[in-house]
Protein backbone atom coordinates (compact mmCIF):
# COMPACT_ATOMS: atom_id res chain seq x y z
CA UNK A 1 0.00 0.00 0.00
CA UNK A 2 2.81 2.77 0.94
CA UNK A 3 4.77 2.03 -2.59
CA UNK A 4 1.81 3.46 -4.31
CA UNK A 5 0.09 6.25 -1.67
CA UNK A 6 1.14 9.57 -1.81
CA UNK A 7 3.75 10.22 1.24
CA UNK A 8 2.20 11.03 4.37
CA UNK A 9 3.33 14.37 5.27
CA UNK A 10 3.47 15.76 9.36
CA UNK A 11 1.51 18.02 8.44
CA UNK A 12 -0.26 18.73 5.30
CA UNK A 13 -1.15 22.47 4.70
CA UNK A 14 -1.11 21.95 0.84
CA UNK A 15 -4.11 19.51 1.43
CA UNK A 16 -6.07 22.14 3.37
CA UNK A 17 -4.75 24.77 0.68
CA UNK A 18 -6.28 22.94 -2.19
CA UNK A 19 -9.42 22.44 -0.31
CA UNK A 20 -10.27 26.49 -0.01
CA UNK A 21 -7.82 27.53 -2.30
CA UNK A 22 -10.06 29.83 -4.52
CA UNK A 23 -11.21 31.68 -1.27
CA UNK A 24 -7.79 32.42 -0.15
CA UNK A 25 -7.28 34.00 -3.81
CA UNK A 26 -10.60 35.52 -3.51
CA UNK A 27 -9.56 37.20 -0.35
CA UNK A 28 -6.04 37.89 -0.93
CA UNK A 29 -6.94 39.53 -4.40
CA UNK A 30 -9.57 41.95 -2.66
CA UNK A 31 -6.92 42.97 -0.05
CA UNK A 32 -4.76 44.06 -3.08
CA UNK A 33 -7.71 45.94 -4.33
CA UNK A 34 -8.14 48.25 -1.62
CA UNK A 35 -4.53 48.54 -0.61
CA UNK A 36 -5.20 49.06 2.99
CA UNK A 37 -2.21 46.41 3.90
CA UNK A 38 -1.64 47.22 7.29
CA UNK A 39 -5.05 47.23 10.09
CA UNK A 40 -6.55 47.08 6.81
CA UNK A 41 -10.54 46.14 7.55
CA UNK A 42 -9.81 42.22 7.66
CA UNK A 43 -8.10 43.04 10.53
CA UNK A 44 -11.18 44.18 12.31
CA UNK A 45 -13.34 41.55 11.09
CA UNK A 46 -11.16 38.34 11.72
CA UNK A 47 -10.49 40.31 15.77
CA UNK A 48 -15.12 39.82 15.72
CA UNK A 49 -14.80 36.49 14.20
CA UNK A 50 -11.39 35.60 17.01
CA UNK A 51 -14.37 36.79 19.71
CA UNK A 52 -17.18 34.85 18.44
CA UNK A 53 -15.41 31.65 18.34
CA UNK A 54 -13.70 31.40 21.74
CA UNK A 55 -16.36 33.89 23.32
CA UNK A 56 -13.80 35.64 24.58
CA UNK A 57 -14.80 39.67 25.23
CA UNK A 58 -11.50 41.18 23.53
CA UNK A 59 -9.57 39.73 21.09
CA UNK A 60 -5.83 41.83 19.38
CA UNK A 61 -4.07 40.18 16.54
CA UNK A 62 -0.67 40.88 16.82
CA UNK A 63 2.37 40.11 14.79
CA UNK A 64 3.55 36.87 16.63
CA UNK A 65 3.02 34.19 19.55
CA UNK A 66 5.76 35.20 20.98
CA UNK A 67 4.68 39.26 20.94
CA UNK A 68 1.41 38.53 22.51
CA UNK A 69 3.33 36.85 25.32
CA UNK A 70 5.54 40.19 25.75
CA UNK A 71 2.30 42.64 24.54
CA UNK A 72 0.26 40.92 27.87
CA UNK A 73 3.56 40.88 29.61
CA UNK A 74 4.34 44.65 28.79
CA UNK A 75 0.60 45.60 29.66
CA UNK A 76 0.89 44.07 33.36
CA UNK A 77 4.48 45.68 33.50
CA UNK A 78 6.38 42.97 34.32
CA UNK A 79 10.26 43.27 34.27
CA UNK A 80 13.50 42.96 36.61
CA UNK A 81 12.88 41.27 39.75
CA UNK A 82 9.55 39.63 38.72
CA UNK A 83 9.49 35.66 38.84
CA UNK A 84 7.55 34.28 35.87
CA UNK A 85 6.33 30.74 36.41
CA UNK A 86 7.08 28.60 33.70
CA UNK A 87 7.40 25.13 32.83
CA UNK A 88 10.65 23.36 31.81
CA UNK A 89 8.91 21.40 29.13
CA UNK A 90 7.75 24.13 26.35
CA UNK A 91 8.88 25.54 23.22
CA UNK A 92 11.46 28.23 23.91
CA UNK A 93 8.93 31.22 23.56
CA UNK A 94 7.00 30.96 26.56
CA UNK A 95 10.74 31.37 28.45
CA UNK A 96 12.24 34.00 25.97
CA UNK A 97 9.09 36.83 26.55
CA UNK A 98 9.57 37.12 30.23
CA UNK A 99 13.58 36.81 29.85
CA UNK A 100 13.42 39.88 27.51
CA UNK A 101 11.40 42.10 29.22
CA UNK A 102 14.40 41.71 31.69
CA UNK A 103 11.79 39.22 34.17
CA UNK A 104 13.03 35.83 35.90
CA UNK A 105 11.54 32.97 34.03
CA UNK A 106 11.19 30.06 37.45
CA UNK A 107 10.80 26.96 36.23
CA UNK A 108 8.69 24.11 36.99
CA UNK A 109 7.72 20.64 36.36
CA UNK A 110 4.80 19.56 34.26
CA UNK A 111 2.87 16.12 34.69
CA UNK A 112 4.00 13.15 32.11
CA UNK A 113 0.26 12.32 31.47
CA UNK A 114 -0.59 15.18 30.56
CA UNK A 115 2.93 17.14 29.52
CA UNK A 116 1.19 20.19 31.02
CA UNK A 117 2.49 22.32 34.28
CA UNK A 118 2.27 20.42 37.20
CA UNK A 119 0.13 22.63 39.93
CA UNK A 120 2.12 21.45 43.02
CA UNK A 121 5.69 22.23 41.61
CA UNK A 122 4.32 25.81 41.07
CA UNK A 123 2.69 25.96 44.41
CA UNK A 124 6.06 25.44 45.63
CA UNK A 125 7.87 27.78 43.76
CA UNK A 126 5.70 30.96 44.71
CA UNK A 127 7.67 30.79 48.40
CA UNK A 128 11.03 29.99 46.46
CA UNK A 129 10.70 32.75 44.32
CA UNK A 130 9.93 35.16 47.46
CA UNK A 131 12.72 34.01 49.06
CA UNK A 132 15.60 34.84 46.46
CA UNK A 133 14.19 38.60 46.72
CA UNK A 134 12.02 38.09 43.71
CA UNK A 135 7.84 39.29 43.28
CA UNK A 136 5.95 36.42 42.25
CA UNK A 137 4.32 38.25 39.57
CA UNK A 138 2.96 35.37 36.96
CA UNK A 139 2.19 32.30 35.81
CA UNK A 140 2.61 31.08 32.21
CA UNK A 141 0.35 27.44 31.87
CA UNK A 142 1.31 26.18 28.62
CA UNK A 143 -1.27 24.06 26.56
CA UNK A 144 1.18 21.71 25.42
CA UNK A 145 0.60 19.77 22.27
CA UNK A 146 -2.98 21.21 22.65
CA UNK A 147 -4.63 19.98 25.65
CA UNK A 148 -5.36 22.84 28.19
CA UNK A 149 -3.20 22.42 30.98
CA UNK A 150 -5.03 22.47 34.57
CA UNK A 151 -6.41 26.21 34.72
CA UNK A 152 -8.99 25.95 37.42
CA UNK A 153 -5.64 24.45 39.96
CA UNK A 154 -3.20 26.75 38.91
CA UNK A 155 -5.95 30.09 39.11
CA UNK A 156 -6.75 28.65 42.73
CA UNK A 157 -3.10 28.84 43.48
CA UNK A 158 -1.81 31.90 41.98
CA UNK A 159 -4.43 33.96 42.55
CA UNK A 160 -4.45 33.26 46.36
CA UNK A 161 -0.82 34.53 45.89
CA UNK A 162 -1.75 37.71 43.83
CA UNK A 163 0.22 36.15 40.92
CA UNK A 164 -2.06 36.48 37.55
CA UNK A 165 -2.27 33.61 34.56
CA UNK A 166 -0.99 33.92 31.38
CA UNK A 167 -2.35 31.18 29.01
CA UNK A 168 0.08 30.46 26.20
CA UNK A 169 -2.35 28.82 24.20
CA UNK A 170 -0.13 28.66 21.03
CA UNK A 171 -0.91 25.10 20.63
CA UNK A 172 -4.31 25.25 22.13
CA UNK A 173 -6.68 27.37 19.57
CA UNK A 174 -9.87 25.55 19.50
CA UNK A 175 -9.61 23.66 22.94
CA UNK A 176 -11.80 23.51 25.58
CA UNK A 177 -11.96 23.28 29.50
CA UNK A 178 -15.26 22.36 30.91
CA UNK A 179 -17.04 23.98 27.90
CA UNK A 180 -14.84 26.97 28.60
CA UNK A 181 -12.99 27.93 24.81
CA UNK A 182 -9.08 28.19 25.15
CA UNK A 183 -9.13 31.98 24.79
CA UNK A 184 -11.25 32.67 27.82
CA UNK A 185 -9.68 31.18 30.76
CA UNK A 186 -7.20 32.82 32.87
CA UNK A 187 -6.24 36.68 33.05
CA UNK A 188 -5.45 36.75 29.63
CA UNK A 189 -4.46 34.04 26.48
CA UNK A 190 -2.13 33.96 24.06
CA UNK A 191 -2.02 32.07 20.58
CA UNK A 192 0.06 31.74 17.68
CA UNK A 193 -1.24 31.73 13.73
CA UNK A 194 2.72 30.25 12.86
CA UNK A 195 1.83 28.39 9.81
CA UNK A 196 1.92 24.95 11.81
CA UNK A 197 -0.55 25.57 14.10
CA UNK A 198 -3.84 24.45 14.43
CA UNK A 199 -5.10 27.30 12.87
CA UNK A 200 -1.97 29.14 10.74
CA UNK A 201 -1.88 31.36 8.59
CA UNK A 202 0.85 31.89 5.44
CA UNK A 203 3.63 33.60 7.82
CA UNK A 204 4.00 34.93 11.20
CA UNK A 205 0.46 36.02 13.09
CA UNK A 206 -0.77 35.98 17.27
CA UNK A 207 -3.59 37.20 19.41
CA UNK A 208 -4.08 37.99 22.64
CA UNK A 209 -7.62 37.31 24.15
CA UNK A 210 -8.85 38.73 27.39
CA UNK A 211 -12.02 39.59 28.98
CA UNK A 212 -10.55 42.83 30.42
CA UNK A 213 -11.29 45.86 29.15
CA UNK A 214 -8.45 48.04 30.56
CA UNK A 215 -6.41 45.47 29.56
CA UNK A 216 -7.73 45.47 25.90
CA UNK A 217 -7.28 49.05 26.10
CA UNK A 218 -3.59 49.06 27.12
CA UNK A 219 -2.57 46.27 24.52
CA UNK A 220 -4.30 48.20 21.91
CA UNK A 221 -2.14 51.17 22.47
CA UNK A 222 1.02 48.88 23.20
CA UNK A 223 0.94 47.09 20.02
CA UNK A 224 0.90 50.60 18.06
CA UNK A 225 3.39 51.90 19.48
CA UNK A 226 2.10 53.27 22.40
CA UNK A 227 -0.81 55.30 20.57
CA UNK A 228 -2.90 57.53 22.40
CA UNK A 229 -6.36 59.00 21.03
CA UNK A 230 -4.38 60.39 17.89
CA UNK A 231 -2.25 58.47 15.51
CA UNK A 232 0.89 60.71 16.23
CA UNK A 233 0.06 60.87 20.16
CA UNK A 234 2.45 58.29 22.13
CA UNK A 235 1.38 58.51 25.34
CA UNK A 236 3.16 55.03 26.59
CA UNK A 237 6.70 53.00 24.69
CA UNK A 238 4.95 50.44 22.80
CA UNK A 239 6.19 48.24 20.23
CA UNK A 240 5.55 47.61 16.31
CA UNK A 241 3.30 44.21 16.67
CA UNK A 242 0.70 43.77 14.08
CA UNK A 243 -0.93 41.41 12.19
CA UNK A 244 -1.09 41.93 8.14
CA UNK A 245 -3.80 42.18 6.50
CA UNK A 246 -3.03 40.13 4.06
CA UNK A 247 -2.95 37.40 7.05
CA UNK A 248 -6.12 38.33 8.53
CA UNK A 249 -7.83 37.54 4.92
CA UNK A 250 -6.33 34.50 4.96
CA UNK A 251 -7.05 33.23 8.48
CA UNK A 252 -10.80 34.77 7.81
CA UNK A 253 -11.03 31.84 5.27
CA UNK A 254 -9.30 29.18 7.42
CA UNK A 255 -11.70 30.05 10.44
CA UNK A 256 -14.70 28.52 8.76
CA UNK A 257 -13.22 25.73 7.81
CA UNK A 258 -11.89 25.27 11.35
CA UNK A 259 -14.68 23.52 13.19
CA UNK A 260 -14.67 20.93 10.96
CA UNK A 261 -10.92 20.42 10.72
CA UNK A 262 -10.89 20.52 14.70
CA UNK A 263 -13.19 17.50 14.59
CA UNK A 264 -11.07 16.02 11.75
CA UNK A 265 -8.04 15.89 13.70
CA UNK A 266 -10.25 14.61 17.02
CA UNK A 267 -10.66 11.03 14.72
CA UNK A 268 -7.16 10.78 13.74
CA UNK A 269 -6.32 10.80 17.45
CA UNK A 270 -9.55 8.52 18.49
CA UNK A 271 -7.36 5.90 15.91
CA UNK A 272 -4.13 6.58 16.81
CA UNK A 273 -5.57 5.90 20.33
CA UNK A 274 -7.16 2.90 19.46
CA UNK A 275 -4.34 1.02 17.63
CA UNK A 276 -1.48 2.17 19.92
CA UNK A 277 -2.65 2.37 23.42
CA UNK A 278 -1.84 -1.57 23.64
CA UNK A 279 1.62 -0.88 22.71
CA UNK A 280 2.55 2.63 24.31
CA UNK A 281 2.16 5.36 26.15
CA UNK A 282 -0.63 7.41 23.91
CA UNK A 283 -1.89 11.34 25.32
CA UNK A 284 -4.30 11.33 28.00
CA UNK A 285 -7.02 13.89 28.06
CA UNK A 286 -8.13 15.00 31.10
CA UNK A 287 -11.63 15.19 32.72
CA UNK A 288 -13.80 17.55 30.97
CA UNK A 289 -10.91 18.86 28.27
CA UNK A 290 -10.36 18.92 24.63
CA UNK A 291 -7.37 19.25 22.48
CA UNK A 292 -6.75 21.07 19.42
CA UNK A 293 -4.28 17.90 18.88
CA UNK A 294 -1.20 20.30 17.44
CA UNK A 295 0.83 17.50 18.06
CA UNK A 296 0.37 13.86 18.51
CA UNK A 297 2.52 12.53 21.06
CA UNK A 298 3.41 9.06 21.71
CA UNK A 299 5.81 8.45 25.44
CA UNK A 300 8.34 5.61 23.71
CA UNK A 301 10.54 4.05 25.98
CA UNK A 302 13.06 2.42 22.50
CA UNK A 303 12.65 5.57 20.49
CA UNK A 304 15.76 5.18 18.57
CA UNK A 305 14.30 1.74 16.99
CA UNK A 306 11.13 3.05 17.02
CA UNK A 307 11.63 6.04 14.86
CA UNK A 308 14.04 3.98 12.69
CA UNK A 309 11.27 1.61 11.42
CA UNK A 310 8.90 4.57 11.07
CA UNK A 311 11.74 6.24 8.48
CA UNK A 312 12.68 2.94 6.86
CA UNK A 313 8.74 3.02 6.16
CA UNK A 314 9.18 6.70 4.53
CA UNK A 315 6.72 8.02 7.62
CA UNK A 316 7.51 11.06 9.01
CA UNK A 317 8.02 12.20 12.96
CA UNK A 318 9.38 14.70 15.09
CA UNK A 319 11.38 14.92 18.82
CA UNK A 320 8.82 18.24 20.37
CA UNK A 321 11.46 18.64 22.23
CA UNK A 322 14.52 17.47 22.52
CA UNK A 323 15.86 19.57 25.70
CA UNK A 324 13.77 21.09 28.49
CA UNK A 325 14.51 24.57 28.77
CA UNK A 326 16.47 23.96 31.93
CA UNK A 327 18.74 22.28 29.45
CA UNK A 328 19.42 24.86 26.92
CA UNK A 329 22.91 26.62 27.30
CA UNK A 330 21.31 29.67 26.95
CA UNK A 331 18.57 29.69 30.09
CA UNK A 332 21.23 28.19 32.55
CA UNK A 333 21.13 31.31 34.64
CA UNK A 334 17.44 30.87 35.38
CA UNK A 335 16.19 29.53 38.63
CA UNK A 336 14.55 26.11 38.87
CA UNK A 337 12.06 25.14 41.93
CA UNK A 338 13.93 23.51 44.60
CA UNK A 339 11.91 19.84 43.75
CA UNK A 340 13.45 19.73 40.60
CA UNK A 341 12.20 19.26 37.09
CA UNK A 342 12.34 15.26 36.44
CA UNK A 343 9.13 14.59 34.56
CA UNK A 344 10.55 17.43 31.95
CA UNK A 345 14.38 16.45 32.00
CA UNK A 346 13.35 13.06 31.08
CA UNK A 347 10.73 13.02 28.67
CA UNK A 348 12.88 14.48 25.76
CA UNK A 349 14.39 11.70 25.84
CA UNK A 350 11.17 9.42 25.39
CA UNK A 351 8.96 11.92 23.32
CA UNK A 352 7.88 10.94 19.88
CA UNK A 353 5.23 13.13 17.39
CA UNK A 354 3.39 11.09 14.86
CA UNK A 355 1.67 12.81 11.58
CA UNK A 356 -1.14 14.89 12.76
CA UNK A 357 -3.03 17.21 10.51
CA UNK A 358 -6.86 17.01 9.90
CA UNK A 359 -6.10 15.04 5.80
CA UNK A 360 -4.74 12.18 7.31
CA UNK A 361 -6.40 9.29 5.18
CA UNK A 362 -7.36 6.46 6.78
CA UNK A 363 -4.87 4.68 4.64
CA UNK A 364 -1.83 6.16 5.92
CA UNK A 365 -2.86 5.92 9.63
CA UNK A 366 -3.46 1.86 9.20
CA UNK A 367 -0.01 2.04 7.87
CA UNK A 368 1.55 3.99 10.47
CA UNK A 369 -0.05 1.71 12.95
CA UNK A 370 1.01 -1.40 11.41
CA UNK A 371 4.56 -0.33 11.27
CA UNK A 372 4.29 0.57 14.72
CA UNK A 373 3.32 -2.89 15.67
CA UNK A 374 -0.19 -2.07 16.90
C1 LIG B 1 4.74 28.47 18.63
C2 LIG B 1 4.75 28.75 20.07
C3 LIG B 1 4.96 30.05 20.58
C4 LIG B 1 5.41 31.20 19.73
O1 LIG B 1 4.64 31.50 18.63
P1 LIG B 1 5.29 32.30 17.40
O2 LIG B 1 4.10 32.72 16.62
O3 LIG B 1 6.17 31.34 16.66
O4 LIG B 1 6.05 33.44 17.95
C5 LIG B 1 4.86 30.27 21.94
N1 LIG B 1 4.59 29.26 22.78
C6 LIG B 1 4.40 28.00 22.34
C7 LIG B 1 4.09 26.93 23.34
C8 LIG B 1 4.48 27.69 20.99
O5 LIG B 1 4.29 26.45 20.57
Amino acid sequence: MSEYSAPVQFIDLKAQQSRIRAEIDTAIGAVLDHGQYIMGPEVKQFERDLQAFTGAKHALTCANGTDALTLVMMAWGVGPGDAVFVPSFTYVASAEAPAQLGATPFFVDVLEGSFNLDPASFAWAIDEARQKGLTPKLVIPVDLFGQPADIDAITQIAHAASVKVLVDGAQSFGASSQGRRVGTMGDATTTSFFPAKPLGCYGDGGAVFTQDDALADLINSIRLHGKGTEKYDNVRIGVNSRLDTIQAAILIEKLKIFSDELELRNQVAAIYSEGLSAHYATPQIGEGLTSAWAQYTLIVDDRPSVQARLKEAGIPSVIYYPKSLTQQSGYQDFPIVSSGVPVSDDLPSKVLSLPMHPYLSKDSQAEIIRVLGG
